[in-house]
């Protein structure tokens, strides 16, 4: 019996109330939530919903009657609760599934309620009895119940906690290199969170304007604010997907060369031997040192990583797989080829594997590894990855900090194209003035990031606006560094440039190792810079792990290919608006455009939206929209905009963000266009990075895109004895002519 009783007294007398059959049900009361946030709202919208879908299912249904099903299915109630974001809104979700988990929408709930009706005669086709029966299977078959790893667990005892292999060379007691200056608040918990990570920690919801506006409308009462943001992190999908914190936590301990979740990489699901220079061919191809002969070429694809390994990953995986106490669903990275982001048909996500680090190289550096190959032969995922390359997202939005009018949102990390980068990152910075056409440029500078902020200038205090402020700029803040003597000479030329010393360069860096690129000079006097995120080229790699992967410790190999790469998106990416350079998604899976990771749903809809705009998305989406639901799947926060050129229906639907259908859109992509070029200007002379006075001979980088260097096996390749961490002879690549 439902606890909540229908209310008939409520319902329009011309409500035609249609009886359901009681005979069975499978709701469960004791799933149902017991915290007191939740509220029991009167059902009565939801039993119409379940009416009319009932009764076009059936054919029974007339326009213009009104309709509603007499009561819930037994053991079925609706809950409501306060939206994070804005209290003000409660969002509704049905329980009672015996899974314990709650259907979002009427939508979701109704196979399942065509399965009780019928009497629960055939296997029920909604997502949560799916789910459960997958969870009946493990539990059968005697597996972890977890989704995502669902074969060869082989937990080693004796060993509980973590497993072995810890990458060499990590000082002991050395803090997890927090670096300073940082502001306040930041969640984030030292030590190694219990248990696996999160499956899926990467998708990052927060950030509807509301929590935002409440910000600004104290900012204005008080004239300053200094606070945490620490509401987001209570969201109720996020305690299905705890530890987003932590796992950002456990990035800045492990190497910078090790993929993230949610990261875009080149890889493929099989790999025999090793990679090698195949000078014949002037392409890289797999080699069988044994037979000591090229296999050709890997079948590279893209994809996106899943899940990272449990277990450790350490340097030497990158060229062949250490031992591993763990089965590769454990020691290995879940990676789903990349679907096309501009395609409702997101099939490739299915296609998935569990691979080693070897078989997985860094996505920025396609150019490389791919050089060679026709573009007709290579994997369609590549150029759906490189469609998203000006794409990016901030992640976990913590901190709130402002002087009225203008505030700034401060981010934990950012993903920019095929990266996720995190505050005490080193980054490449794209040299200034560099083009495409013009010419090749040294890439000599290196950021720790200290922040990444949302700047908010001339914050709005109506809080009817959907604006947050006037206009908003992402700037990426810290200090930068310099391997490259003349480049310092350049940037200081009252004093000689001094080195730092070892301790600074281990307290300066995150990451082990970085005296392999010889001295680090500071730039800018040692000051703060902020620069903007089509300045950054990707991560700084320790210099063990570049000269196993590309044989080379330049810091440019991949500027040519991820600057290309940005250029073919803008003009791929049917999201970027005409004369706009970057999309910038409320979150990663909306800037890859992927709707599920992990088998998980990712997509963001909820009950509080629209319904006709959600079931006419869902139309799209399933390619049966009509003309009416193209319109309505359309969100009012597009209006006003820029004209765009045009684009597919899904491209239409992939807009559908909290952040952008509220209007932020518009104000967003505008700045971005900005910032990248406005901003390099900024950069240009805040650095003083101007290349004039580099005539003194400094040794001239190679674009071309070989990579004889890389480590093989043949008389014919250098480096084929290569150990890390004592080849000096890598350090210097030999000057090749194209
Ligand atoms: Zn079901």
């Amino acid at each position: 019996m439902s606890a909540y009783q229908s209310q008939p007294s409520e319902e329009d007398s011309e409500t035609i109330i249609i009886p359901i059959d009681r005979s069975f049900s499978d709701g469960d009361p004791s799933t149902w939530p017991t915290e007191p946030r939740f509220g029991m709202p009167d059902d009565t919208w939801y039993r119409e919903k379940l009416a009319v879908m009932w009764l076009k299912e059936t054919g029974a249904y007339e326009e213009g009657a009104n309709y509603a099903i007499d009561s819930l299915p037994e053991g079925y109630a609706v809950f409501d609760r306060p939206r994070w974001t804005n209290p003000d809104i409660r969002d509704r979700f049905l329980w009672g599934h015996p899974l314990g988990q709650y259907f979002q929408s009427t939508i979701q709930f109704f196979p399942h309620f065509l399965y009780l009706m019928k009497g629960g005669k055939e296997p029920c086709p909604c997502a949560l009895c799916e789910k459960l029966a997958k969870k009946n299977q493990r539990t059968k078959d005697g597996l972890p119940t977890r989704p995502g790893r669902p074969t060869g667990y082989t937990p080693n005892p004796g060993k509980p906690g973590r497993p072995p292999g810890r990458p060499p060379g990590r000082p002991p007691g050395r803090p997890p290199g927090r670096p300073p200056g940082r502001p306040p608040g930041r969640p984030g918990r030292l030590g190694r969170p219990p248990g696996r990570p999160p499956a899926n920690p990467i998708v990052d919801q927060e950030g509807t304007p509301d929590v935002f506006k409440m910000a600004i409308m104290k900012l204005k009462d008080k004239g300053e604010l200094d606070e945490a943001i620490s509401e987001p992190l209570s969201m109720d999908w996020k305690s299905e997907r705890p530890g987003l914190g932590e796992y950002l936590q456990k990035l800045t301990m492990q190497p910078s060369y090790v993929p993230r979740a949610g990261e875009i990489v080149l890889w493929v699901p099989n790999f025999a031997g090793e990679l090698a220079w195949n000078p014949q061919h002037e392409r890289v191809e797999m080699y069988d040192p044994a037979l000591d002969r090229f296999m050709g070429v890997p079948e590279w694809r893209a994809g996106i990583v899943g899940q990272v390994p449990e277990e450790d990953t350490v340097l030497q995986d990158l060229v062949e797989t250490a031992n591993k106490g763990w089965d590769v669903n454990y020691s290995g990275f879940r990676v789903e080829t990349f679907p096309d982001p501009n395609s409702p048909d997101k099939s490739y996500s299915l296609q998935y594997k569990y691979v080693h680090l070897k078989c997985i190289k860094p996505f920025n550096a396609f150019e490389l590894f791919l050089q060679n190959m026709p573009r007709d032969e290579l994997h369609p995922s590549i150029e759906y990855a490189m469609t998203v390359m000006s794409s990016f997202s901030l992640l976990e939005k913590f901190h709130f900090r402002g002087r009225w009018p203008n505030a700034s949102i401060y981010c934990m990390g950012m993903f920019i194209g095929a990266e996720l980068l995190i505050v005490g990152d080193a980054v490449r910075l794209k040299p200034v003035g560099y083009s495409l056409n013009g010419g090749q440029k040294t890439v000599t500078d290196v950021m720790v990031i200290d922040e990444i902020r949302l700047d908010l200038i001339q914050c709005i205090d109506n809080i009817k606006s959907d604006q947050l402020a006037e206009r908003y700029q992402v700037r990426i803040g810290g200090n930068v560094y310099t391997n490259n003597r003349q480049r310092a000479v350049t940037d200081n030329q009252m004093q000689p440039p001094k080195p730092l010393s070892p301790e600074e360069v281990l307290s300066v860096f995150q990451y082990i190792g970085m005296s392999g690129y010889k001295d680090w000079y500071s730039l800018n006097g040692g000051k703060t810079v902020d620069i903007s995120q089509g300045m950054v080229i990707g991560r700084c790699y320790e210099p063990d792990a570049m000269r196993l992967l590309f044989g080379s410790l330049s810091l440019g190999r991949d500027l040519h290919g991820v600057m290309s790469g940005r250029q073919y998106s803008r003009q791929a990416d049917e999201r970027i608006p005409e004369g706009k350079d970057w999309f910038w998604g409320d979150f990663r899976t909306q800037t890859l455009a992927i709707e599920t990771l992990n088998g998980e749903d990712v997509g963001h809809y909820s009950e509080g939206r629209d319904v006709k705009m959600w079931r006419a998305n869902l139309k799209v989406i399933e390619g049966r929209a009509t003309a009416a639901d193209l319109r309505e799947a359309k969100i009012p926060g597009e209006l006003g905009r820029p004209s765009q050129k045009s684009r597919s229906a899904f491209g239409e639907v992939r807009k559908t963000s909290k952040l952008v259908s509220a209007g932020l859109g518009a104000a967003i992509t505008d700045v971005s266009n900005n910032v990248s070029s406005a901003d390099e200007s900024n950069v240009q002379t805040r650095l003083n990075t101007e290349d004039e006075g580099e005539e003194e001979s400094v040794e001239e980088e190679d674009f071309t895109l070989r990579l004889e260097d890389l480590r093989g096996g043949t008389e014919e390749t250098e480096g084929g004895d290569y150990v890390p961490g004592n080849d000096e002879r890598t350090a210097k690549r030999p000057k090749h002519d194209l």
